[in-house]
């Protein structure tokens, strides 16, 4: 499905949250395995998916363009698993979810399990297998400048962004020019927030937002100094994380008004997880 098209199924109406496809032990002869005979002998595979996506629109049209046709995810699959070798159930299972969500876009979510029946471990088993759930995420940026074209930074990050196969931007805020935040004297910004879906993990969505900040010729000298491109992560889902090198929801967004403006233009009632407050609020609650 081309990515304009994929959006517009991303943001019907997304009701029928429990609605699946299963798919139930595909056979896939494949060379996946840490002992050498496995890799180049090959072995059976019994590949178990369930598909969650909305079904709403082809459960009312009867149309098979409306769902996820499960003889393509099939073939997608059987092709997959024969022309990769992974040494571990594991990570072919995680590839294998990842390529999944990539390709058959209007997939939410998707949980797999990857069994081994002929598992070459001398001793009499049924299978031995791997499970595992992987699905896409809302993430929610916050985009500040204050060196060179900011508005042409801005929109080289998001074409960055859009043109990987393992991010979609789904809105962009209006972008507003604020004063400079912090004790360093220096030129007005702007700032601005977008909503992606994204399957990368919160880290690694840090060094892809780090790596774009340092094309843009980004270069940390004085903390809360001028910059070329800041791109923060706001929001990861409802997620609450703090590690050496990054904190989610970002630790200080319920007060900065240049980070909320934006974002309740795009997310006015999505929950800070840890205030328990929507975006509006938060920002209500600045102004007071
Ligand atoms: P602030 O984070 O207060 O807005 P800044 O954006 O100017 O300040 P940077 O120099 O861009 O600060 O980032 C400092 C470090 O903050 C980064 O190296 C990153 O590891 C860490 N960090 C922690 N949480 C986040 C987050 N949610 N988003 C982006 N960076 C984060
Ligand atoms: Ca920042
Ligand atoms: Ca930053």
């Amino acid at each position: 499905m081309k990515k304009n098209k994929k959006m517009e199924e991303f943001m019907r109406n997304k009701v029928n949250k429990n609605d699946k496809i299963y798919i139930r032990d595909l056979v896939v002869f494949a060379n996946h395995g840490v002992m050498k005979e496995e890799q180049v002998l090959g072995q059976k595979f019994l590949v178990s998916c369930v598909l969650h996506t909305d079904l709403s629109r082809a459960g009312d049209t009867d149309n098979l363009k409306y769902s996820v046709n499960y003889a393509n995810v099939c073939e997608f699959i059987t092709k997959w698993m024969k022309e990769n070798t992974y040494q571990l159930l594991e990570a072919c299972a995680s590839h294998l979810c990842n390529e999944i969500l990539m390709e058959f876009r209007s997939i939410d979510r998707v949980e797999i399990e990857l069994k081994k029946p002929w598992a070459p471990i001398g001793l009499p088993l049924d299978t031995v297998s791997v499970s595992m759930e992987r699905a896409w995420h809302i993430a929610y940026i916050a985009l500040g400048s204050n060196i060179g074209d900011s508005r042409a930074l801005f929109c080289e990050a998001i074409d960055k962004i859009e043109s990987r196969k393992d991010c979609d931007i789904i809105k962009i805020s209006d972008y507003i020019t604020t004063k400079p935040y912090g004790p360093v004297k220096q030129d007005d910004f702007l700032n601005g927030a977008i909503m992606i879906r994204t399957i990368l993990s919160p880290k690694k969505l840090l060094d892809l937002l780090n790596n774009i900040e340092a094309e843009a010729g980004r270069e940390r000298v004085v903390h809360w100094g001028p910059r070329t491109l800041d791109l923060d992560i706001l929001l990861y889902d409802d997620l609450m994380m703090s590690t050496d090198d990054l904190t989610i929801p970002h630790i200080d967004m319920h007060n900065r008004d240049f980070v909320l403006k934006p974002l309740a233009q795009i997310a006015p009632y999505e929950l800070h997880p840890v205030y328990k407050k929507t975006i509006i609020e938060l920002l209500e609650d600045l102004n007071i």
